[in-house]
């Protein structure tokens, strides 16, 4: 018996990757969205400019309007 060598997996629900993000840039500070500060949100990847911005919405989406308000837009774009 071999071991298959070239078993491809199929584990994208893993980690949110950039690629999947619906902003293109932070709600917070208008910078560039950056690949290690990713989280989900009402089922989608949302991103900020660093871990600090998304860890302080993380905590508190209900606190900052501004940011919740833009990701509710392109949600409610993506899903009608
Ligand atoms: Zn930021």
């Amino acid at each position: 018996m071999q071991p298959n060598l070239f078993e491809i997996t199929e584990d994208s629900m893993t980690d949110p990757i950039i690629n999947d993000c619906i902003n293109p840039t932070c709600p917070f500070s208008g910078e560039p969205v950056e690949a290690g500060s990713l989280m989900q949100y009402r089922g989608h990847t949302v991103g900020f400019c660093n871990p600090d911005c998304r860890d302080k919405f993380a905590a508190n989406p209900d606190g900052y309007k501004d940011a919740k308000a833009l990701f509710d837009e392109r949600i409610d774009d993506l899903e009608t």
